[in-house]
């Protein structure tokens, strides 16, 4: 991430300030995409029309423009977000992306996806999302730690523990999350400090961080494709995958696929795109883009293909985890998997979803399939808050069993009520904030 470090000419990818630029035309069609999925949903359960109202716009939108002190001196002004979609089940819980596209139309879609998947794994959270709008490979370590800092002083108590509480997304990690905890933490009085880092989710387990976060969200995906492959006696040994994104999620999700006997062939990531018919080594890979800039480009153990061609990859299953509205109509045609296997927010547009299903090809969609990241994300924040330290294999364990139970409930709804699994998730997980709503009744 250094970018006196940056090698872009062995990426053929010269990545200037010119380039940085937001995709908004993208992120507003995740609204579009996020709001279309929620009304087919409430059409199916009949949802009233007040709760539409309500889950239909979002609580609140913060925006702070900060300035920060590069390391030649100069000082720039970046733009951060934060969208608050619903707390009616709990506090507000959802990442922080640093990326070009981050914007409020994208806050705003990603937050709204956060308040299904919260509710559908039965957590006592609302949904969440925000970010920067910024290239992190342009920025050196010392500069994108004082923009975090910065940004995390910007946000002020929007942000808080019992209150809004983010986690790491596309281009954050664990050290982003050390890094705001320790300035949140700092914020507060003296005899208040230490009780406020669970602030954020995802930090290093040094910090306060939980043994396994780094790999829940990749293992929730394979676990969720296993419980799939169980109801469809379908057998992964053998199984060939490839995977959209090779970061965090589409890491660790390639790691278990693998461990089970299944073979990874092609992998995309923002530099390009890469293929082996007989197998990539996942480690290998994976060790291979940590020396690379995080890239896969040029790795010896595959050959370069187009991206154009990716999609078309023939293969038993397609990860996706990457970023938003990656598979649509334009592709959904040419793709050639049993299964789509959702790790990123918002991958299939509900166009690409429309020809998908109409293919028979299976989705397990994001808000189930990569909700291993925010329930472990709630195990770190029930760790932090009851002053306890949990073992890997106990974590493993619970997260495992919170799966299970989500998707037993979503495959059962889909079978009893002749829907899709997205369609069943989304019933589900809005049906729990609907019977809040109606407990509660709307203030005054
Ligand atoms: P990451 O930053 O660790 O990795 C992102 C990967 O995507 C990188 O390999 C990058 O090169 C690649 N990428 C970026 N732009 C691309 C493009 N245009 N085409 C192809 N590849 C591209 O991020 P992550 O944490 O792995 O998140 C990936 C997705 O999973 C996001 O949609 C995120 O919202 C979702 N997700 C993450 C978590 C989590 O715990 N980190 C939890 C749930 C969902």
């Amino acid at each position: 991430m250094n970018k006196k470090n940056q090698n872009s000419k062995k990426n053929e990818m010269i990545i200037t300030k010119e380039n940085n630029k937001p995709k908004a035309v993208n992120a507003k069609n995740m609204v579009e995409n996020v709001l279309e999925q929620f009304n087919s949903a409430a059409d199916e359960i009949n949802l009233h029309p007040n709760i539409r109202k309500i889950l239909s716009i979002t609580n609140n939108e913060i925006i702070v423009h900060f300035p920060v002190k590069m390391d030649n001196g100069e000082v720039e002004i970046f733009s951060g977000y934060r969208v608050q979609h619903n707390n009616a089940l709990g506090p507000y819980k959802g990442g922080l992306r640093y990326h070009p596209t981050v914007d409020i139309d994208a806050a705003r879609a990603l937050a709204m996806w956060m308040t299904w998947k919260t509710s559908l794994a039965g957590l006592p959270y609302g949904g969440a999302k925000g970010g920067i709008q910024l290239n992190p490979s342009l920025y050196s370590q010392t500069e994108l730690e004082r923009i975090t800092r910065r940004f995390t002083y910007a946000l002020g108590d929007n942000i808080g523990p019992e209150y809004d509480i983010p986690a790491p997304d596309v281009n954050t990690n664990s050290q982003t999350m050390a890094w705001m905890a320790d300035t949140y933490m700092g914020t507060k009085p003296q005899t208040q400090r230490a009780m406020n880092q669970h602030v954020v989710t995802g930090k290093p387990v040094g910090s306060g961080g939980l043994e396994g976060r780094d790999r829940a969200t990749g293992y929730g995906v394979f676990s969720t494709i296993r419980l799939w492959a169980n109801k469809n006696n379908y057998i992964l040994k053998d199984k060939t995958f490839i995977v959209q994104g090779f970061g965090n999620v589409g890491y660790w999700a390639a790691h278990f696929l693998e461990k089970e006997g299944a073979r990874m062939i092609a992998v995309q990531d923002a530099f390009g795109s890469i293929y082996n018919e007989k197998g990539i080594e996942v480690e290998s890979l994976f060790q291979y883009s940590l020396s690379n800039n995080g890239s896969v480009i040029n790795y010896s153990g595959a050959e370069r293909i187009d991206n154009k061609n990716f999609f078309a990859t023939n293969c038993d299953i397609l990860i996706p985890a990457a970023l938003g509205n990656q598979i649509t109509e334009q592709n959904a045609k040419d793709i050639n998997a049993k299964l789509i296997a959702e790790g990123a927010n918002g991958p299939t547009n509900v166009e690409g979803e429309k020809i998908l299903l109409e293919r028979g090809i299976s989705i397990i969609p994001d808000i189930l399939c990569n909700s291993g990241g925010v329930i472990a994300s709630y195990f770190e924040w029930l760790q932090n808050r009851n002053g306890e330290l949990w073992q890997m294999e106990e974590v493993i364990k619970k997260l495992e069993k919170k799966l299970n139970e989500s998707f037993e409930k979503v495959f059962n709804y889909s079978k009893n009520n002749d829907t899709d699994l997205r369609t069943a998730a989304y019933c589900i997980a809005i049906e729990r904030i609907e019977k809040a709503y109606v407990q509660r009744g709307i203030f005054p």
